[in-house]
């Protein structure tokens, strides 16, 4: 599961979710999933 630091913006890989998760750079404790790439946009046209 891929996270980013809403702080320093890096990217932070974690196996599993627990309380307590910080960004091991900074010390950040809030944390966003990041979306698969394998999102599509669809065009309507
Ligand atoms: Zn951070």
């Amino acid at each position: 599961m891929g996270y980013k630091c809403t702080r320093c913006k890096q990217k932070v890989e974690v196996d599993y979710e627990y309380t307590g998760i910080r960004c091991p750079y900074c010390g950040h404790r809030i944390l966003v999933k990041e979306r698969p790439t394998t999102i599509k946009r669809i065009k309507a046209d």
